[in-house]
């Protein structure tokens, strides 16, 4: 079974443009609403969001909308604990593919690195 894990190397969930993300309101407070588009810089990525290292700069303090944690997946998206492993493979899968595509590096180290033994861009993580 594939176990998630977030790869060094990625950030593909960085990107945090807006017209990408057309459910925010739906997860979101409007608190957190707020502070999610004063990340975003003008060219989509957010403004803590290392090019150099693709790292986060703010990565102990990073909001809740940025950790792949139970409570905030079920809180945020009614995901059950035991859900949670797939639905964030699934979730980096979608945001790898849109943002480098499913052939890309980013694609297969993260395939590679989680235990997916699929071909890169096949969204199953069993
Ligand atoms: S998309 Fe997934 S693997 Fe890539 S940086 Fe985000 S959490 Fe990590
Ligand atoms: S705060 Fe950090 S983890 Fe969240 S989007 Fe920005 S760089 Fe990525």
């Amino acid at each position: 079974m594939a176990t998630w894990r977030c790869v060094k190397q990625c950030g593909a969930c960085c990107h945090l443009d807006p017209t990408e993300r057309p459910d925010l309101e739906e997860y979101l407070s409007n608190e957190e609403l707020a502070l999610y588009f004063s990340l975003v810089g003008e060219d989509g990525w957010c403004i803590k969001f290392n090019k150099q290292t693709r790292e986060c700069g703010i990565y102990a303090d990073r909001p809740r909308f940025c950790r792949v944690e139970p409570q905030a997946f079920q809180e945020m998206y009614g995901i059950e604990p035991e859900e949670l492993n797939d639905f964030a493979i699934d979730c980096c899968l979608e945001h790898i593919e849109d943002l480098y595509g499913d052939r890309s590096l980013e694609m297969i180290r993260f395939n590679q690195e989680v235990g997916i033994l699929a071909h890169p861009g096949t969204r199953s993580s069993n």
